[in-house]
């Protein structure tokens, strides 16, 4: 491990203070010390935020949820608003990482958590994100487990996190705090595409904080789930995954909302497919249908063709657990 400084903030200006002076952010730390114990990262300065006030989960006026960045990820998975409000969210959360894990990684951190592409963190490896200019190991190395959707000449790694793909199909917003003031961006804007600067991952500027992640609210009854498909049934990451988000009544689907995991390089909404479901009535035809739109526009790789047909099969089954059939 490289040497670095350490600070702990005391308050959100403190952290922007040394945030602005090139300190690295840190609080579960549960990705970043991996990857300094690595060398993959190298901060020259850290800074603490973890007692920063971010850690709550607040009903907006609108009727949506805003978790504090800060909120560990199985305390927000427990809570009763969240496990009855948008049970997506707490599947997703409980599906991550280890028992461990979640109780020390925050929201922000799971957000902000780097990729899993075994060249990323060789530091013997060609990697673009890692070190631009470098190649892609990948592209034409054991890739399984990329991308099939998303994806550049320059990177075809996913983005790791659950809780994204469940963000991405509730439409979160993410509130930042930085030197210039408060700002919000919409999640699907948040995490960007590798295109020709993998190394660029998130739509952050210099210093800027994560404060909150905004749950709209969406009309009721509203039935939502997290499906996750892996290797193996824990402590793994996604080979597929699908969050499904539906808004039923009367026996007629009247909103509808689809992401998914593990084959994106960034959590991958289905316009294609939600357009299909809305103003049907559920059915095992319906799910089947909008499902063989899943993989619209995929490249997979030499070694992950298996993800076109097992996205479609992950969405159906999603769709199927969810909407209910008939
Ligand atoms: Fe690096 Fe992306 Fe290529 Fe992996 S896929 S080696 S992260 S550039």
């Amino acid at each position: 491990m490289h040497p670095f400084t350490y600070t702990k903030a005391r308050d959100t200006r403190e952290a922007l203070d040394a945030g602005r002076q090139g300190g690295r952010y840190i609080a579960g730390g549960t990705t970043l010390v991996d990857l300094m114990r690595e060398t993959v990262e190298r901060p020259g300065s850290l800074v603490d935020i973890s007692a920063l006030p971010l850690r709550k989960v607040t009903a907006t006026k609108s009727g949506g949820l805003r978790i504090g960045a800060l909120a560990h990820m199985a305390e927000t998975a427990a809570h009763p608003k969240v496990r009855t409000l948008y049970p997506v969210i707490s599947q997703a959360l409980e599906l991550s990482a280890s028992a461990q894990l979640r109780n020390m990684a925050t929201i922000g951190g799971n957000i902000m958590q780097r990729t899993r592409c075994t060249y990323f963190r060789d530091v013997t490896a060609a990697c673009n994100k890692r070190e631009p200019g470098s190649g892609c190991a990948a592209l034409h190395g054991f890739n399984r487990s990329h991308a099939i959707l998303g994806t550049s000449d320059h990177c075809v790694a996913t983005h790791p996190s659950d809780l994204a793909v469940a963000l991405a199909a509730l439409e979160a917003t993410v509130h930042l705090l930085g030197p210039d003031g408060e700002r919000t961006v919409p999640f699907a804007d948040f995490l960007l595409q590798p295109g020709s600067t993998p190394n660029s991952e998130q739509a952050l500027h210099k210093a800027e904080l994560i404060t909150t992640v905004e749950l709209p609210a969406h009309p009721r009854p509203l039935k939502s789930g997290y499906l996750k498909v892996r290797d193996r049934q824990s402590y793994e990451f996604a080979l597929t995954s699908a969050a499904v988000v539906l808004h039923i009544r009367g026996g007629v689907i009247r909103a509808a909302k689809v992401a998914v995991g593990g084959v994106g390089t960034v959590p991958w909404k289905l316009p294609a497919v939600e357009r299909q479901l809305i103003g049907e009535r559920p059915s095992k035809a319906l799910w089947a249908e909008a499902a063989e739109q899943a993989a619209d526009g995929a490249r997979p790789l030499q070694h992950n063709r298996f993800k076109v047909e097992l996205l479609k099969r992950t969405v159906e089954r999603q769709l199927s657990t969810v909407g209910g059939t008939k």
